[in-house]
């Protein structure tokens, strides 16, 4: 059997190495102590917040059938929760398609779909080395793993530029990816706090998202947990801030949109994202150099998104699987 490692255990990485899974030997490595990337939550006592993704649409029948499968086996749901979208001051439904999540957390589905596959974690991989036609991966702790046919590069394209050969024939398009930052700032409350809506889009303020975590299906409803996302352009200016006037800011603004002090609630911490979404991407499923038996992969490949993602990875085992 051909040996493949996929490099990045998020939702595109993990679905390159479930098609890949039968076809040949394929090993997972991911530089986190868990798997899901960007589809992942943050644990703080009772507290839990999807501090990545925040749910996700399903367009294409190929993701819709894998939802589908996600909800059947209990690791997913559908989200009914009141969204509102605030533009220039006035409030109106935020429409749009059907809204899903991973139950009981964000992470679930990614970690239904690691079961059953082998993956080294906290492995971070820091150079890639090709011999005799082998590759074989350096990670940051001196550590090398090697004999592996084809690799797959599931991570934000700017790791991917770092990780791939300049010799890679995609690494003009791999380039050309822009990917925006984001701050996370996340609220808990003890107790029900009712703001008159679940999801809160909002236009030309710090804050560009707010959601009541604690309002998703099976969710902890003793707590309540707010995720505030801040814009993605006020986040790129003040990516490398100081982080308590970052939260400063975030906190102000979360205060006037929810009309209640955010800054007095008893949980609050802040997460910085480089690499949260995309805003400029190739459109093709994935970046694929045949001669070089390299992939890579990614929501960045299609635009952002969880269904980006899973896309992606899709395209990058089918790319793989056509040389097997
Ligand atoms: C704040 C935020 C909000 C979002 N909101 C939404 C939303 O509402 N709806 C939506 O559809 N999408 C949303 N997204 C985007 C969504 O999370 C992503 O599109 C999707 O999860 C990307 O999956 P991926 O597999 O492409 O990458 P990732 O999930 O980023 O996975 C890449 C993996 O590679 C690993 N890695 C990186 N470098 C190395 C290395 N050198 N060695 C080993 N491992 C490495 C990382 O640890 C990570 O686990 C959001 C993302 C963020 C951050």
């Amino acid at each position: 059997m051909f040996k493949i490692a996929i490099i990045g255990a998020g939702l595109s990485g993990l679905t390159a190495a479930h098609q890949l899974r039968h076809v040949a030997q394929v090993m997972l490595f991911d530089k986190s102590r868990g798997v899901g990337g960007r589809m992942s939550t943050r644990y703080a006592g009772d507290y839990e917040f999807d501090h990545g993704a925040q749910y996700f649409t399903a367009r294409d029948p190929r993701f819709q059938n894998a939802v589908e499968a996600a909800i059947e086996q209990g690791v997913v749901a559908p989200w009914q929760g009141r969204a509102v979208y605030k533009k220039d001051g006035e409030m109106t439904a935020d429409t749009g398609g059907d809204r899903f999540v991973g139950t009981p957390r964000m992470n679930s589905w990614p970690k239904a779909m690691a079961e059953g596959l082998g993956i080294s974690l906290g492995a971070r991989v820091s150079k890639l080395k090709r011999d005799n036609k082998k590759w074989t991966l350096a990670f940051e702790d001196g550590q090398e793993e090697g004999g592996f046919d084809y690799i797959i590069c599931a991570v934000p394209s700017v790791q991917a530029i770092d990780l791939l050969p300049n010799e890679f024939s995609c690494m003009a398009a791999l380039k050309a990816t822009k990917m925006e930052a984001c701050f996370a700032l996340m609220v808990g409350w003890v107790g029900h706090h009712d703001f008159g809506w679940d999801t809160l889009r909002v236009n030309n303020d710090v804050n560009a998202w707010l959601a009541v975590n604690s309002a998703k299906p099976n969710r902890n409803e003793s707590v309540t947990t707010l995720m505030v996302h801040a814009a993605p352009d006020w986040s790129n200016e003040h990516a490398e801030a100081d982080r308590a006037w970052v939260q400063a800011q975030m906190e102000a603004s979360a205060s006037a949109l929810c009309s209640i002090d955010v800054s007095k609630a008893p949980h609050l911490s802040l997460h910085r994202w480089l690499y949260a979404s995309v805003s400029k991407s190739p459109e093709q499923g994935t970046l694929y150099d045949p001669a070089l038996g390299l992939a890579a992969c990614g929501d960045w490949c299609l635009g952002g998104r969880v269904e980006g993602a899973y896309l992606s990875g899709l395209a990058a085992a089918e790319a793989v699987s056509l040389r097997l």
